[in-house]
């Protein structure tokens, strides 16, 4: 019997690329510092499951970022995050209070649900994705019967799916209207380090400091290739947290490889840099279409994305050259940013919409 060769046999790839597109800011790849960790990370053996130095180096990072002892966890995605920080406040007769544009009631696919065993989610109107403390006091008030769900968390994302970035004093606002009503505050953060960027802000400001109680902080649009991290600011929330993480699939064998690309972000101010740089390129996007006759910008760029308000026509123009945005988030054209947008590539898509949008 032949041997198997010990290394790969050469040959040419043949996976096509794609030219940089702006339908998600998942579409961009990993950056350099993660990469880097990764590879370090790659050297020799290291204890799985978590117990490796890659994983308590990540998790002192992220309490030197917040400078505070919060109680760290790494888990493979925002769906999971969410679900179970949510799962974890809640018992299943519970309710959480969120926006109508909310990520966990539009795009979840029931997972906070399933995960919680029934929490039912409470959804609001909002503006812009944004919940307000007048809404929080509604849901909180409205049934004290016991055939309606007890209220028992908020959850808000920053920044919103729709772009909006909610100000320290909003978080605040929200998170006094939550001690009022006796609830938890969770924020689904998948671009959280966007929010500081555009707030110039710190961590800590922006979440325990205003009365964030669990934050679900996104690594993979920021730059990582998978890897969403869970911080209990309480650690009296985060008990058996690690079980629940286990029992949904979400504790990584070789943890060290979800661990390793955090040390490259927080240690080296990569996370900041890159979504700084996002955001720029959207405020750069924004302001280059703004002369455009036929199309209107529909809400403020105030972090990574622009939303594109025009008709079907200078859409299907705009596809027909090859340009990919989603079209079911927030009712326009969602163009957003990552942190490789090169923005020649930005000025071809300003200069197609120009002629889409002239006919
Ligand atoms: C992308 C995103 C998530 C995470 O989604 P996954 O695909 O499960 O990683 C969570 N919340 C918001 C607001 C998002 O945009």
């Amino acid at each position: 019997m032949e041997t198997m060769p010990l290394t790969a046999p050469a040959h040419e790839t043949t996976v096509p690329t794609l030219a940089q597109q702006y339908a998600s800011d998942n579409y961009a790849g990993v950056c350099p510092e993660v990469w880097a960790a990764m590879q370090e990370a790659n050297a020799g053996h290291a204890l799985a499951y978590g117990d490796d130095a890659w994983t308590a180096r990540a998790s002192d990072a992220f309490r030197t970022l917040f400078e505070t002892a919060c109680e760290v966890f790494l888990v493979f995605n925002g769906t999971a995050a969410n679900s179970l920080a949510l799962a974890s406040l809640c018992q299943s007769y519970h309710g959480v209070i969120c926006s109508d544009e909310s990520h966990v009631e539009t795009d979840e696919c029931g997972a906070p649900e399933f995960f919680s065993n029934g929490s039912k989610l409470l959804v609001a109107p909002s503006t812009c994705g944004k919940l307000t403390p007048a809404s929080i006091h509604e849901f909180a008030t409205k049934r004290k019967d016991i055939h309606y769900p007890k209220p028992r968390v908020v959850t808000i994302t920053q920044p919103t799916e729709t772009g909006c970035v909610y100000t320290i004093d909003e978080v605040k606002a929200i998170s006094a209207a939550c001690k009022e009503h006796g609830l938890l505050l969770h924020m689904d953060g998948a671009r959280f380090a966007n929010a500081c960027a555009a707030l110039g802000c710190t961590p800590a400001e922006l979440t325990w400091k205003a009365g964030v109680d669990v934050l679900c902080f996104g690594g993979t649009k920021n730059g990582m290739a998978v890897g969403e991290a869970v911080l209990f600011f309480d650690p009296a929330l985060a008990v058996d947290f690690d079980y629940r993480c286990k029992q949904a699939g979400q504790l990584a064998s070789k943890m060290r490889f979800l661990a390793a690309p955090w040390v490259g972000m927080l240690e080296t101010g990569t996370w900041l840099r890159n979504a700084a740089h996002a955001n720029q390129c959207a405020r750069y996007f924004a302001d280059q279409i703004k002369g455009i006759a036929n199309i209107a910008i529909a809400s403020p760029a105030q972090a990574n994305t622009v939303f594109v308000n025009a008709c079907d026509e200078i859409l299907e123009r705009l596809t027909g050259r090859g340009w990919r945005f989603y079209t079911f988030i927030g009712g326009a054209a969602r163009f957003m940013f990552a942190w490789d947008t090169d923005l020649k590539r930005v000025d071809e898509l300003v200069r197609d919409l120009r002629e889409c949008a002239q006919g």
